[in-house]
């Protein structure tokens, strides 16, 4: 069974790091967000795709949720004492990484190309692909004004409400090289629980992925990233009762709609599926170790018999 997997940074990586453990890892593709993607002194960040390269690899760290384990910030440290950028924390083995990735896109290596030699380097047998290699970014409006999706989320820890997302580059971004064939190939689509506005829509406004999707003959099963109408963690819940006007399912759902066929939802919301108009997969969706995360896949996996 061939499985396409759109996901964001660290909730989406846990999940895929559950599909990947029920499913064949190499019939399993990972479609990431770019939105996020930065420069930090002088280097191209792909925060997402790396949350998920890491978890794939098994060398992030589980308890800081992000980056990897083991790491050490003596890099950061120097910077610090020269007075340099700091606001965005950057480990010495993450460092590493974004050398040998920066020095490629100045070369001219595409971001799909420099991904695949990492999924490769790494011993990962599951594809990952940028949404898209041409630039495309988040920008994040608020009442202090228009931040890049970084700043925003990071340096000012997204205390400020948002009025409006701009996807720089959507309109004209196409999708990376495979990202089309895979999901046109795919037996079985997901969503991961990652935030609806500002890790998936970002993927979903790359217009040949969206309507990839929306010609869909197989499932799209989305899994819901709130639990009790609260978000695990992040803004998805303040987020959803702005722009949607709820935190409920069907809320969750209308960030979906023509797109998924059903959306897993949590055990403690399984009486409150009113008006959520695809099929309700109700499990326990909080992954809190190794075992949860892959009874959350196999509850979106058993949409389709093996
Ligand atoms: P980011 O790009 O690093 O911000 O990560 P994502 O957008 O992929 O994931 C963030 C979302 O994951 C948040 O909205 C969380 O509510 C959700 N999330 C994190 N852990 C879990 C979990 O264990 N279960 C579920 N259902 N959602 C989770
Ligand atoms: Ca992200």
């Amino acid at each position: 069974m061939k499985i396409v997997v759109l996901s964001g940074g660290v909730g989406g990586a846990r999940f895929v790091k559950g599909v990947v453990e029920v499913a064949s890892p190499s019939k399993v593709t990972v479609v990431g967000n770019v939105g996020d993607d930065l420069e930090v002194l002088g280097m191209h960040v792909s925060p997402d795709l790396d949350s998920i390269l890491y978890a794939l690899a098994g060398l992030n760290d589980e308890r800081r949720g992000w980056g990897r384990a083991g790491e050490t910030w003596s890099a950061l440290d120097s910077v610090a004492a020269l007075h340099g950028e700091t606001w965005f924390r950057l480990g010495d083995r993450d460092l590493g990484l974004h050398l040998v990735r920066t020095q490629a896109l100045r070369a001219g290596e595409s971001l799909s190309t420099v991904t695949a030699r990492f999924v490769q380097a790494l011993g990962l047998e599951t594809a990952l692909l940028p949404a898209t290699d041409d630039r495309l970014r988040t920008w994040i409006a608020t009442r202090s004004g228009e931040f890049a999706f970084q700043e925003w989320f990071v340096a000012r820890g997204h205390r400020d409400d948002v009025d409006a997302l701009r996807f720089e580059g959507a309109e004209t971004a196409r999708a990376a090289p495979g990202v089309l064939e895979a999901i046109d190939a795919a037996d079985l689509l997901l969503l991961a629980p990652s935030n609806p506005y500002v890790s998936l829509a970002p993927i979903l406004a790359v217009r040949g992925i969206r309507e990839a999707l929306e010609r869909r003959h197989v499932p799209c099963v989305a899994v819901s990233p709130l639990i009790g109408g609260r978000a695990v963690k992040g803004p998805a819940d303040r987020m959803l009762a702005r722009f949607a006007g709820g935190t409920s399912p069907a809320h969750v759902a209308g960030c979906y709609t023509g797109l998924i066929d059903a959306l897993v939802v949590d055990e403690v919301d399984g009486d409150a599926l009113d008006g959520l108009g695809v099929r309700a997969i109700v499990a326990r969706t909080l992954m809190t170790g190794a075992d949860a995360r892959r009874r959350l896949a196999e509850a979106a996996l058993g949409v389709v018999p093996a």
